[in-house]
């Protein structure tokens, strides 16, 4: 029927049109670009854990406790995902320490774009001041981008930069975030800002506030001497320190020094890797990345319970998840040490 002819040509023509319209849009995407976003990691990206089990997590953007008071777009999971070499390194970094009955602490890894352009949009928001007793009480909420607490376009994007601290081990107590709790400003002294294991570095993390900066002169003792720890050894395994902020650092060399991921963290995103459609060519990254399988280091626990003190399976009973470091204080780290270091 010429009717019904018409209207199925119509049809035809309307899904060709959209197909075309899809396949050239998702041609544009996958072009190489100093700033497209990808739905999957290239296999340069590694789980830390999968190639150090004993640095601790506690992806702060993954819950509520960051300066937007919500979890932030784009950590499905609290997982630390970085470029292999950037990973291997703070490895080097983290034997170094646990010598010293110290680990590192990360609080951020790779981070989407999109978690970048939420930032922007957060800070649109004039209403929302939920978290700035905490995170930002000496700074105008609308002068977080001016005077350099956030940017635009973010190097955690690029995979190489990670936010991070030192722990004295055994890790110390402390107690999770509450939505709601009385919030007290980041640069109050530790015994009053929010409890973290970590050692006292004279601010919490992500603490928009000049005291923040790595060598700001007000910042003396042994906060001082904890601030240069982290930088010495972290400077040591090839990484570069923001002077605004003393827990950022990017690994010098890193593989993909011009491109910002968008792909989620979680770590789906690196089972479906091993596409590479950054500029970089693997074959060609510099540093170590891909030439040390992580067979030499523990595998990741299946379990969040501490395994028994002075166990020698250690290596493999480290409790990992975000509650394992929050409420008791273990023995682990001394039979992690010697797991580590013999
Ligand atoms: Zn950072």
């Amino acid at each position: 029927m010429p009717r019904h002819a018409g209207a199925a040509r119509a049809l035809v023509t309307r899904a060709l049109a959209a197909l075309l319209a899809a396949a050239g849009a998702a041609s544009c995407s996958a072009a190489p670009g100093p700033t497209d976003p990808q739905a999957t990691a290239p296999r340069q990206f590694v789980a830390l854990r999968d190639v150090d089990a004993t640095i601790m997590e506690e992806i702060r953007y993954h819950t509520r406790h960051n300066f937007t008071g919500e979890p932030v777009p784009g950590y499905r999971t609290p997982t630390c995902l970085l470029t292999r070499p950037a990973a291997e390194a703070l490895h080097r970094a983290q034997r170094a320490l646990l010598r010293q009955e110290r680990s590192l602490k990360v609080y951020d890894c790779y981070r989407p774009k999109r978690a970048v352009d939420a930032f922007v949009e957060w800070s649109n928001d004039a209403d929302n001041q939920t978290m700035k007793r905490e995170f930002y009480p000496r700074v105008d909420k609308d002068r977080l981008f001016s005077e350099g607490y956030l940017a635009r376009r973010s190097g955690h994007s690029r995979g190489s930069t990670v936010d991070l601290t030192v722990v004295e081990l055994p890790a110390g107590r402390t107690r999770p975030y509450r939505p709601g709790q009385e919030l007290v400003p980041c640069h109050a002294p530790r015994k009053k800002r929010f409890p973290d294991n970590s050692m006292d570095m004279g601010t919490g993390f992500d603490c928009f506030d000049s005291l923040s900066r790595t060598l700001d002169p007000r910042i003396r003792g042994e906060q001082r001497t904890h601030r240069q720890l982290l930088r010495d050894t972290l400077e040591r395994e090839g990484f570069v320190n923001f002077p605004g902020e003393w827990w950022h650092y990017t690994y010098r060399r890193e593989p993909f020094p011009d491109t910002y991921f968008d792909f989620p963290v979680a770590r789906e995103s690196l089972a479906r890797g091993g596409s590479d459609r950054a500029p970089s060519d693997p074959s060609s990254s510099r540093g170590p990345a891909g030439t040390r399988s992580a067979a030499t280091t523990p595998s990741p626990p299946r379990t969040a319970s501490p395994g028994p003190p002075n166990s020698r399976r250690a290596s493999s009973t480290i409790p990992l998840s975000l509650e394992w470091w929050a409420p008791r204080q273990y023995t682990w780290p001394q039979t992690v040490h010697r797991a580590k270091t013999s």
